[in-house]
C-alpha cells in the first residue's frame, strides 16, 4: 500500500462536491435554495439536456456584495451560520457553506449579481474551482448563477449520470419540490426551451400545487387543515385512484423545507388506510410547521433527512389530522371523475399524480335467480336481497355472521323510503338537508348502478358499495367487549414462561379483545375464547399475534382482526354480477349518502366514478 498523504486541497474539493453535486438535481436545489435564502420572490431555472450542459438558476434576492463575492465560493464560508448553536436551530436552507464551492470546482461556473445597495454587479467566472477572473457587470438586483459543462473534470461522476431526459426528469422532480415548498415565490422552470412548470407566487400552495400538477388534478385531491402535538399541518391529500405504486408522491415540507421522513409516510398512510389499496400509497403535499427546535435537519448532507424530538406525538398528530380530512368526504359529492373528453393540456410532467387509475376487470357471475322476499307477518323488515335470507328478524350482530345473514344486511325497514309511495326512479334523500335528489336508472351488467345525481352521471360498484357497509358496520363495534367465540376444546399453544407471564399481565386486555387464554402447565396456553370474527381456524395465529403485539407495546391483535373484517365484509358483500332488485339498489345508494361512508371500498376502490353532464355534453358535440 501506498503511504498515507494529506489530500490536495483541490482533491478535498472534488470528494466534497461529489457528495454535494452528485447530478444535475442536486446542484439545482442547491442554487433554488440559494436564491429562497437570500430572499428572492422570483426564481427562474433553465436547464439544456437535462442541465449537464447547461443550466441557470437567476433570482432577485439580496445578491451578493464586492466584499463577499470570492468567500461565497470559498468551502465552509457561508453567511448563514456562525456559532455553533446556530445549529440547534436553522431557519435557512443553506448552512454548510459548500454548495458554491461544490459546484464551481466541477463545472464551468458564472455568476452575475448585484448586491442590494451596489452601484454596480459584478461577473464572477469559475472554472474547476479556481475564480478566473471577477468584472464589473450590469445587473439588477439579484443573483444569477450559470452552470456549463457539469462534471468536465470528473469523467467518472459523467459516466454515472442517466441520460438527458432522465436527468431532467429529475431536475423537474426537484424544482416541483421546491415550488411546492414556497407557494409565496414565483417560479418559472424551463427545460430545452419549454415551460415546465410556472407558479403564481400568490402565496396559495392550491395555486403553486396547480402550477406542479394542474388544476384538474389539485382538485380532486382532499384538503388538509390541522393542529396537534405542538405542530400545523397543511395541504393536501390524494387516496383511492389518486393513490400510487410507491412512495414518490408524498412530499412533506416542514417549516418550509423539502423533507424525506419514513415516520411522517407511515403518519399519512394510517391516516389513509382503507382508503388507500393494498400495496399502493396515497400521494400528498403536506406542510408542517412546528418549532425549529424540534426538528433536527442536519442528518444528512442532502439535508433531507429529518429527525423530530418527539416521534410518537408528531406521528399520531399527523395521523389525527389526516383522519379527519378524509372523514367525512361524500362518495356523491367526491367521485372518481371519468374522463371523456380530452384534458385541455392542464396537466403536466413528472410528478404525475394521475386520477384515471386502473380497474380491476371483474369476471360477471351469473344472475342469482330471485327468491321471494322472506316475509313474516309481524316483521318490520322485508327482505329485499336476491339470496335466500334464514332470518331476517333476528338483527345481524357483526361479529354473529352466518353465510347468508350478512344478505340481511340488505334488508330495509318497511317504512323506509322503500315503499310504493315513490315513484321508484325519482328518489331524493332524507336526512341529508340541501342534498340533491338522484335518480337511479338500474344496474349495468348487474355490477354498476346507474344514477344521476345533480350535473353528473355516476357509476357505482354494487360490491363495493356494500362492503364498505359491511365493513364500517362491523368496526363499529370492533372496539367493544364480548366480542369472544368460546372454543369447545381449548387450544394449546406453546409459550416460554415470559410470553406465559405477558398473557397472564394482560388478561383484561385480551379478554376486551375477544381472547381469553390461560397458563396451561409449563410452557403452555389454554386458549378458551378467540375473536368471533377469526373463528377457530385462525386462532393460533392469532395467539402468536397477539403475543409479538403485546411486547412491542402495540395493540393486541388489531391487524388480524381488521384483516379478518375485511375480509369477512368482502365475502358477504354482494358480488358485480349478481342481479340485484331495484330496492336493493337503491337501498345501496341511500345507505351509501346517508351514512356518509369513506368514498373507497376498505380495499381503497373507489365506490363512484362520473361523468360529468358538460362532458357528455361535448362528447356529443352539443358544447364546445
Ligand atoms: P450556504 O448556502 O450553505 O451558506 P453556499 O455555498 O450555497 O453555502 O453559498 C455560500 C454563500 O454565498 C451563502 O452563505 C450566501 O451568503 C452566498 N450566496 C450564494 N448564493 C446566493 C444567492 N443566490 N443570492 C445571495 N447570496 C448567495
Ligand atoms: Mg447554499
Amino acid at each position: 500500500m501506498a503511504r498515507i498523504r494529506q489530500l490536495s486541497a483541490d482533491m478535498i474539493g472534488r470528494i466534497a462536491a461529489g457528495e454535494v453535486v452528485e447530478r444535475p438535481a442536486a446542484a439545482i436545489k442547491e442554487l433554488i435554495e440559494n436564491s429562497l435564502d437570500a430572499g428572492a420572490t422570483e426564481v427562474t431555472v433553465e436547464i439544456r439536456d437535462g442541465g449537464i450542459p447547461f443550466f441557470r438558476v437567476t433570482d432577485n434576492g439580496c445578491g451578493i456584495a464586492d466584499s463577499d463575492i470570492r468567500l461565497a465560493f470559498a468551502s465552509h464560508a457561508t453567511s448563514k451560520v456562525s456559532a455553533a448553536e446556530d445549529l440547534n436551530s436553522i431557519e435557512t436552507l443553506g448552512f454548510r457553506g459548500e454548495a458554491l464551492a461544490s459546484i464551481a470546482a466541477v463545472s464551468r461556473t458564472v455568476m452575475l449579481t448585484r448586491a442590494r445597495d451596489a452601484q454596480t454587479g459584478l461577473r464572477v467566472e469559475v472554472e474547476g474551482g479556481g475564480i478566473l477572473k471577477i468584472t464589473e457587470a450590469v445587473r439588477g438586483q439579484g443573483t444569477t448563477v450559470e452552470v456549463k459543462d457539469l462534471f468536465f473534470n470528473a469523467p467518472v461522476r459523467l459516466k454515472f449520470l442517466k441520460k438527458p431526459a432522465s436527468e431532467a426528469a429529475l431536475v423537474c422532480d426537484t424544482v416541483a419540490q421546491l415550488i411546492l415548498s414556497r407557494p409565496d415565490v414565483r417560479f418559472l422552470c424551463v427545460s430545452n426551451g419549454k415551460t415546465v412548470y410556472r407558479s403564481p407566487g400568490d402565496g396559495s400552495l392550491e395555486s403553486a400545487s396547480a402550477g406542479v400538477f394542474g388544476l384538474r388534478t389539485v382538485s380532486s385531491l382532499r384538503r388538509v387543515h390541522g393542529c396537534a402535538g405542538g405542530m400545523t399541518a397543511d395541504g393536501f391529500v390524494g387516496t383511492g385512484e389518486n393513490a400510487r405504486g410507491s412512495r414518490g408522491g408524498e412530499m412533506f415540507f416542514i417549516n418550509r423545507r423539502v423533507m424525506r421522513s419514513p415516520l411522517l409516510s407511515q403518519a399519512v398512510e394510517e391516516g389513509c388506510r382503507e382508503r388507500v389499496m393494498i400495496g399502493k400509497f396515497p400521494v400528498c403535499v403536506l406542510h408542517l410547521t412546528l418549532p425549529y427546535e424540534s426538528v433536527d435537519v442536519n442528518v444528512h448532507p442532502n439535508k433531507l433527512e429529518v429527525r423530530f424530538r418527539q416521534e410518537r406525538e408528531i406521528k399520531e398528530a399527523l395521523t389525527g389530522i389526516v383522519r379527519d380530512a378524509l372523514r367525512d368526504r361524500d362518495a356523491l359529492e367526491n367521485p372518481v371523475p371519468m374522463r371523456l373528453v380530452k384534458e385541455d393540456g392542464a396537466s403536466r410532467k413528472a410528478p404525475d399524480i394521475s386520477i384515471a387509475g386502473k380497474r380491476e376487470k371483474r369476471e360477471p357471475q351469473s344472475a342469482v335467480p330471485v327468491v321471494p322476499p322472506v316475509k313474516k307477518p309481524d316483521e318490520a323488515y322485508t327482505c329485499v336481497s336476491g339470496k335466500a335470507i334464514v332470518s331476517v328478524a333476528e338483527p345481524v350482530g357483526a361479529y354473529k355472521i352466518k353465510e347468508a345473514g350478512m344478505k340481511a344486511d340488505l334488508v330495509q325497514p318497511r317504512d323506509k323510503g322503500g315503499g310504493s309511495e315513490r315513484p321508484a326512479e325519482q328518489m331524493s334523500l332524507p336526512n341529508t338537508g340541501a342534498k340533491k335528489p338522484i335518480k337511479i336508472f338500474g344496474a349495468a351488467f348487474d355490477t354498476f348502478i346507474l344514477a344521476e345525481y345533480d350535473d353528473q352521471l355516476l357509476l357505482i360498484d354494487q360490491h363495493a358499495v356494500h362492503e364498505r357497509l359491511l365493513f364500517d358496520r362491523m368496526m363499529k363495534t370492533y372496539g367493544q367487549p364480548h366480542e369472544g367465540q368460546e372454543l369447545l376444546i381449548p387450544l394449546i399453544v406453546g409459550v416460554t414462561a415470559g410470553e406465559q407471564a405477558l398473557v397472564e399481565e394482560n388478561r383484561a386486555l385480551l379478554e376486551s379483545v375477544g381472547l381469553v387464554a390461560e397458563p396451561f402447565g409449563a410452557g403452555e396456553l389454554a386458549v378458551r375464547t378467540v375473536p368471533v370474527v377469526l373463528g377457530e381456524a385462525q386462532a393460533a395465529a392469532f395467539v402468536r399475534e397477539v403475543i409479538s403485539d403485546l411486547r412491542g407495546g402495540m395493540e393486541p391483535g388489531a391487524e388480524k382482526r381488521r384483516a379478518a373484517i375485511l375480509q369477512t365484509a368482502c365475502k358477504h358483500a354482494v358480488k358485480g354480477g349478481e342481479k340485484l332488485r331495484e330496492e336493493d339498489l337503491r337501498f345501496l345508494v341511500e345507505e351509501m349518502t346517508e351514512k356518509k361512508v369513506v368514498p373507497t371500498c376498505p380495499h381503497g376502490r373507489p365506490l363512484v366514478v362520473a361523468l360529468s353532464r358538460s362532458e357528455i355534453d361535448k362528447k356529443f358535440r352539443r358544447i364546445v
